[in-house]
């Protein structure tokens, strides 16, 4: 595989993975954009437009409304916090109608919803609010960033809330596309079998943004009168209760590390790997749980990390007291031998990603989104960051995650006043 980052003269970031023995074309078109651009009173919007844009990929039938034009398939459109992003395959025949149609769906040529197609979309994500309403991880999840981040617009729902879905009209999603639908905002990654020069020379000919410029835009950003975090988030801390009338508890433990760079972040997720195999087997052998799960998810300035778990509400504080003894004997027993292993089973996971070129844009599209194209990251290149993992590093995430502080500690569902005792005085006691 063959990677070429290539700069269109109007800013929009070009990423060719070629693949030759491929039939199919994958292309992933990210947007800088999310929920955490938003503020409480326009919460919702970039989901919004991203059904729109989605919409449009339907919208153009040449034929019967039923005999749908077969370009793409496997076609995903979701919100992130920092991103939106369309992503889906093609024939390698259909380069041309695909980049075309793709070219609308980002609205490169202007935004051509009309009011009907706004409030359909409306109804199906007021109707999308409900279903993830009713779903316990969308609860906790809501509690969490209300508790971890809850004086900036991390803490904001992607989906929004219905109110102001209810009241966004065509020129809130006009003002939205024109801020941040810009060229110099997305990254369109390919993989598969073709030639840069032609895809340059097709996304040139479609990706046509007229519109204002970058200084108009920073401008009319500026007039905006939200505030959007943009800095790294120190942990809120403490130990937090969340009463709920429950079958099973919830466990949840929160710390937030600065990201220095991308080679750091690609070491500490392997550290994440491997640390949530080792609590999953021991937790679950030990207190019985379904799940257990350690998770980091990144931002430019920082990664959150999490430990998230639930079980029979009795046995709450003896999870959080065996998580404690586990992570102790975890660093107690990680040696040389044990990370060589490690190593290599990942290097393992990693060339055989290589055979799917989805893989290899999603992840080099990833980090260029969010640690910009200075440097193209591969699975090559994680493999060589990976083999200069050293147990020093591993000794150093793990210091960052759980030693600074004793972590955010959530704890949902029915605590009695005697549990909640010994679990304040396990959280003010905790040392790994
Ligand atoms: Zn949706």
């Amino acid at each position: 595989m063959i990677v070429k980052v290539h700069k269109l003269k109007n800013g929009l970031t070009i990423i060719a993975c070629e693949y030759f023995r491929f039939n199919s074309l994958y292309f992933d078109l990210a947007v800088k954009v999310g929920s955490r651009y938003e503020n409480e009173k326009n919460n919702g919007i970039a989901h919004l437009v991203e059904h729109l844009a989605a919409a449009q990929s339907s919208a153009h039938k040449p034929v019967e409304q039923w005999i749908k034009d077969d370009l793409v398939h496997d076609f995903s459109a979701y919100t992130l916090q920092e991103r939106t992003n369309f992503e889906f395959s093609a024939h390698k025949n259909d380069l041309k109608p695909v980049l075309k149609l793709l070219s609308e769906l980002v609205y490169a040529r202007g935004v051509v919803i009309d009011k009907r197609d706004l409030e359909t979309e409306k109804k199906i994500i007021l109707e999308e609010l409900l279903e993830n309403e009713n779903e316990p991880d969308f609860y906790y999840n809501t509690k969490v960033r209300n508790i971890c981040f809850s004086d900036c617009s991390l803490k904001l729902n992607i989906l929004g809330i219905s109110h102001n879905i209810m009241k966004f009209c065509l020129d809130d999603v006009r003002r939205f596309v024109n801020d941040y639908y810009r060229p110099e905002n997305m990254i369109l990654t390919v993989a598969g079998s073709f030639k840069i020069e032609t895809l340059v020379k097709l996304a040139d000919k479609y990706f046509k943004f007229s519109r204002e410029s970058m200084a108009q835009r920073v401008e009319s950003l500026k007039k905006e009168r939200f505030r959007i975090s943009s800095a790294y988030i120190e942990p809120k801390g403490g130990i937090n209760f969340i009463n709920r009338s429950a079958s099973q508890n919830y466990l949840g433990y929160y710390a937030t590390v600065q990201n220095s760079n991308a080679d750091e972040l690609i070491k500490r997720e392997f550290f994440v790997e491997f640390l949530d195999q080792y609590l999953s087997h021991y937790l679950r052998a030990k207190i019985f749980c379904y799940s257990v799960g350690a998770d980091i998810n990144t931002f430019r300035e920082f990664s959150s990390f999490s430990v998230e778990s639930s079980f029979q509400p009795d046995k709450t504080e003896n999870f959080y007291a065996l998580f404690q003894q586990i992570l102790k004997r975890f660093r107690k027993t990680l040696d040389f031998g044990t990370l060589k292993h490690l190593k290599n089973n990942k290097l393992k996971r990693l060339e055989l990603d290589k055979d799917y070129p989805r893989e290899a844009a999603n992840l080099t599209s990833w980090f260029a989104l969010v640690f910009g194209t200075e440097k193209i990251i591969t699975h090559t290149y994680q493999q060589r960051m990976i083999k200069s993992v050293e147990l020093k590093d591993i000794f150093n995430f793990y210091d960052q995650m759980f030693r600074v502080r004793p972590g955010t500690v959530i704890i949902g569902g029915k605590v009695s006043p005697t549990q909640k005792q010994q679990l304040k005085k396990l959280w003010s006691n905790w040392k790994v």
